[in-house]
């Protein structure tokens, strides 16, 4: 029996990776705003320190993995973008800065990070707001989305998880994670048919944007097949896997960014990638 936090457990896809850890057998601590073991307002930082004082408490000081799924998807609201880029950027990153300990103390830990292909399919994410978080500066990042005026929530949320899938492949590589047995991934879903996206579809603006999206599979994908993926990041078949970024999202990121990825390193960037080189020998002397 293994030990995992989970946020965003009462709803979606967080409460299908809980059932079926549970199912599994494994003892889950879950935290959300409602029906957890840990009621936490992850939008307000005193409530992520109560998240992660209280799941240490519950665990005992010893995490085997962690599941980061409570997040806010774009909605009306001059508030939104504020509140988006609390809960997606901030509740994820204070909650594993605050967890990192007791991950490591399992000697072989992984973390799955709840990103999103708005992170490739978005067009226009003001890189600034991305940059701004990464710094930990909120008030900047918010600021940068407001020229967007009714488009500033989808904005937020493209930023908010832009930020958070790098600083999941920044720290992934670094000694306080992989070098300390923890496997920090990100999984990037498309629209799966959850109460965001049923919330989403009940808004006649966004409702009309999502149904043009473009899908190559066709539909939205089922909260529970996202879990499946989220259980494999889990087991040892990750014990190879570090910064990934798994996109499950019906082939929409394949059909607009088909000969982006794999992308060689251009000539440009050859000094920075020998300096890696370079830093990549001293660190490990
Ligand atoms: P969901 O709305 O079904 O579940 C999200 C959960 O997060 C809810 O239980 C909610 O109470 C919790 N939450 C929201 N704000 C919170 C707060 N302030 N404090 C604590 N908990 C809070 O959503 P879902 O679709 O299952 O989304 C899970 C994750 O997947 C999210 O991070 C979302 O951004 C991401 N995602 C979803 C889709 C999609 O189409 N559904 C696509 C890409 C990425």
């Amino acid at each position: 029996m293994a030990v995992y936090a989970v946020t965003g457990s009462a709803s979606g896809m967080g409460a299908a990776v809980v059932e079926r850890l549970v199912a599994a057998g494994h003892r889950v601590v879950t935290v959300d705003l409602r029906d957890a073991d840990v009621v936490a307002d992850l939008s307000t930082a005193p409530g992520r320190r109560d998240a992660v004082e209280k799941v240490l408490a519950a665990v005992g000081g010893r995490l085997d993995g962690a599941v980061l799924a409570a997040g806010l998807g774009p909605a009306p609201g001059r508030d939104r973008p504020a509140l988006i880029t609390q809960v997606n950027y901030f509740g994820v990153v204070e909650l594993l800065e605050g967890w990192r300990e007791a991950l490591a103390a399992a000697g072989n830990a992984k973390v799955v990070v709840f990103s999103s292909n708005s992170t490739t399919t978005m067009p226009l994410v003001p890189g600034r707001a991305v940059a701004a978080l990464l710094a930990g500066d909120a008030e900047r990042a918010v600021n940068a989305y407001r020229i967007f005026g009714k488009s500033a929530p989808a904005m937020a949320y493209g930023g908010s998880k832009v930020a958070v899938t790098r600083w999941v492949r920044r720290r992934a590589v670094e000694p306080d994670w992989v070098g300390a047995g923890i496997r920090l991934n990100a999984i990037a879903p498309g629209a799966v048919l959850t109460p965001l996206l049923e919330k989403q579809l009940a808004t006649p603006s966004e409702a009309k944007a999502i149904r043009s999206f473009p899908v190559p599979a066709g539909g939205y994908g089922d909260p529970g097949l996202l879990a499946d993926w989220v259980i494999q990041m889990l087991s040892p078949a990750a014990d190879f896997m570090v910064g990934s970024v798994v996109v499950v999202d019906g082939g929409s990121d394949a059909w607009f960014r088909a000969d982006d990825w794999p992308r060689p390193v251009p000539g440009r960037r050859l000094r920075g990638y020998l300096r890696r080189m370079r830093e990549f020998r001293k660190e490990r002397r």
